[in-house]
């Protein structure tokens, strides 16, 4: 990346320092990744320069041929990967992906049902700041008081009294697994559409650590950058009866021009989730995140729902007498990134909040196993245990550099 240092050093100078800073700091933000090179490479190429309105072969510009191979094969891939029977490619975010299934089967004023934000869902899944709950009408369910889980009998009975036009299911924030075949005995029942909004698991289903989606979802929205470990970036699955309103809203209906370099950069990513290799990241991500939950348990701490089956947990901060924001911060300063998070019933402001989130998909990444697992979690029990000493903070944070140092990612990048 030479070019960059001669042309703009302040932007080479920043770059150098992001890529020092993930390289050398533990990276437990459950919805960050680090992309391969090859990833890299191609978000970094040339068809970033290229218009491609349209769709493969049947585009408004001249000069798509090689933008079409890219984008024939991330559909392709993207179809084989998750066994559906059509994909949008195109969407430029997860959020994106969800606006264009909206607004493709249902109409401004329509009722949606998704998962509260503070209870894990997402903005776009209804939240009142989002447009999805701005333009639709929006009622929300939550997880259940005692477990802390999903309660498909409780989601029935507001699908039943409500009659929403779509459900959503899938979040940002759930530790557990999502029966996707119960939704959509609930979507049918009430005569909803069902959108499977996948962003975080994609990689776990890809994997095959996860139940898909596909087959009991009309659509499915992702996100290619989480636990799928590609290019920023969204993409919709859904079933060939909805593949001609879906692509029409997505392009024209929602979006210009689509990322061709972004979409190539999907198409390595897929690749990348169909090998072997793959399947033993997504299941090694679900074991590491089991075991810094369990020593966190054992540590006295509380993780919500009592433990995860993917790829991040919650805890619970209220008995150690610590806010979410307080947490994060003194985290980060020993070197330890991750969020502060609402918890399910939260009765602090989102800034402040009563939890952290945890993810292991970018340790995971780094080849990261249980036993390195153990000593984050023996970290972040040192950190929090003692939060305003700044002794411990810096003891943790050479730990941290050290523990890194031992699995490199971007080491020998160099801007
Ligand atoms: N859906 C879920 C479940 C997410 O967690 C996210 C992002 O965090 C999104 C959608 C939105 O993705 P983006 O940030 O690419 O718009």
């Amino acid at each position: 990346m030479s070019y960059i240092r001669k042309i703009d050093p302040e932007i080479a100078d920043a770059i150098q320092n992001d890529i020092n800073r993930q390289e050398y700091n533990l990276q437990l933000i459950a919805s960050e990744n680090y992309a391969s090179r090859a990833v890299l490479e191609a978000q970094g190429c040339v068809m970033t320069n290229k218009y491609a309105e349209g769709y493969p072969h049947k585009r408004y510009y001249g000069g798509c041929e090689f933008v079409d191979i890219a984008e024939d094969l991330a559909i392709e891939r993207a179809k084989k990967l998750f066994n559906a029977e059509h994909a949008n490619v195109q969407p430029n975010a997860g959020s994106s992906a969800n606006m264009g299934v909206y607004f493709s089967v249902i109409k401004p004023g329509d009722k949606i049902m998704g998962m509260a934000l503070d209870h894990g869902g997402h903005l776009t899944h209804g939240a009142r700041v989002s447009f999805s709950g701005k333009e639709y009408h929006s009622v929300q369910y939550g997880v259940n008081r005692e477990t802390q889980k999903m309660d498909y009998a409780e989601i029935s009975a507001i699908a039943k009294k409500e009659k929403p036009d779509m459900i959503i299911c899938g979040a940002s924030a759930y530790p557990g697994k999502i029966d996707f075949k119960i939704f959509g005995e609930i979507a049918d029942d009430c005569g909803a559409y069902l959108t499977a909004d996948v962003a975080h698991i994609a990689g776990l289903i890809a994997g095959g650590v996860h139940e898909s989606s596909v087959p009991y979802a009309d659509f499915t929205t992702t996100t290619t950058h989480k636990t799928l470990r590609g290019p920023r970036g969204g993409m919709v699955l859904c079933k060939e009866e909805h593949a001609k309103t879906v692509d029409r809203t997505i392009f024209p209906g929602i979006q210009g021009g689509p990322f061709m370099h972004v979409i190539a950069a999907k198409a390595v990513c897929f690749k990348e989730a169909m090998t072997q290799e793959f399947k033993e990241y997504a299941g090694q991500i679900v074991k590491n995140a089991k075991t810094i939950a369990s020593e966190l348990i054992n540590n006295d701490f509380n993780i919500v729902s009592g433990g995860t089956d993917n790829h991040l947990m919650l805890v619970d901060l209220r008995s150690k007498d610590i806010t979410g924001k307080e947490a994060d911060a003194a985290l980060q300063n020993s070197g330890i990134i991750l969020n502060k998070n609402t918890i399910p019933f939260e009765t602090q402001s989102p800034f402040v909040t009563s939890g952290i989130r945890i993810g292991t998909p970018s340790v995971t990444t780094r080849g990261m196993k249980e036993n390195e697992m153990k000593q984050i979690a023996d970290m972040i029990t040192r950190v929090l245990s003692d939060i305003n000493n700044e002794k411990v903070h810096e003891e943790v944070r050479k730990e941290v550099k050290e523990l890194c140092s031992g699995f490199p990612v971007y080491a020998d990048m160099e801007v």
